[in-house]
């Protein structure tokens, strides 16, 4: 939470449109969650973000959740509705934002290749076949993982293993692999390097630039780092609390500050 780049994009979206709010982290340690969300009825909070590890344990404290919610098990976004506590998920939903209108894609009616079964890939499988993704791949390191992301997405997504990457037209890396120590491009499923009419998302944003996205960007792939996802997730949050439409210009541009602040 210390790192969370979320104080800087809301605050920016709520400088942006003129809301009278402010955004802030608050630490919840586990056991604390129903207190926490007694606290936004209470003190009537606009919206909460949820961060791991109560993304799950937060369900039972609202009054219902959305149907991608509800099917992800996993909650990141509260918001009132009719005055009743709702939770979202709204990662997908900044994955499949950031496809089709940061790189310009226009829909996700293609093959796609997700590596890893976390809750992030989980989020990408729900999301990407609920907005048409003809066909989705799931290739992690143990396989009953990528079996219960599949269930996500009957008759649209399998599992499948890393040759499988080969010959889809998106390749979604939805593991940490690249990131901090586990730097290495060879491995876990992070191999294949997709060349010219693919695009290569990595859902890490610290590295800017991950060994395996360097490699695809250098192979003549259209590459985009996890920067995309994060402001559209963040946005659709926005979007929810407030019913105005998100500044993503000035959500973006808080996000490279920081990120460059932060060196
Ligand atoms: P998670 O729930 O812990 O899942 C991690 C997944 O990666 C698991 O499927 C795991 O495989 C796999 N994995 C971990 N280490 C691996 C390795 N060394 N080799 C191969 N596979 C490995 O994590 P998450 O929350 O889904 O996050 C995944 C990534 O997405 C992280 O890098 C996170 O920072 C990023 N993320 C970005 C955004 C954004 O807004 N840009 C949002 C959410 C997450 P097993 O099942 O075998 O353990």
């Amino acid at each position: 939470m210390a790192h969370s780049l979320s104080p800087a994009i809301h605050n920016a979206a709520f400088a942006s449109t003129g809301i009278d709010c402010t955004y802030g982290a608050v630490r919840v340690a586990v056991g604390e969650v129903p207190a926490a969300v007694r606290r936004m009825r209470d003190e009537r909070w606009l919206g909460m973000s949820v961060t791991m590890p109560h993304k799950e344990s937060v369900v039972d404290e609202l009054d219902g959740v959305t149907d991608i919610a509800g099917r992800l098990g996993a909650v990141n976004c509260v918001y009132w509705a009719d005055d009743r506590l709702v939770g979202d998920n709204t990662d997908g939903a900044g994955v499949v934002w950031a496809l089709t209108s940061h790189l310009g894609l226009g829909d996700v009616r293609r093959r796609v290749a997700v590596l890893g079964a976390g809750g992030a890939a989980r989020a990408c499988v729900a999301a990407l076949a609920a907005a048409g993704a003809t066909e989705i791949v799931i290739v992690n390191r143990t396989p009953a993982r990528a079996e219960a992301a599949a269930l996500l997405a009957p008759g649209v997504a399998r599992v499948g293993a890393p040759a499988d990457v080969e010959g889809v037209d998106v390749v979604i890396n939805a593991t940490p692999v690249g990131m901090g120590d586990t730097a290495s491009a060879d491995d876990g499923a992070v191999r294949h390097v997709p060349g010219p009419g693919v695009v290569a998302m990595d859902l890490i944003y610290h590295p800017a630039e991950t060994a395996w996205l360097a490699a695809c960007r250098r192979n003549g792939a259209t590459v985009a780092n996890g920067v995309p996802m994060l402001v559209g997730q963040a946005a659709a949050a926005f979007e929810r609390w407030t019913g105005v439409e998100a500044p993503i210009g000035a959500m973006r541009g808080a996000v490279e500050a920081e990120l460059a602040a932060r060196g």
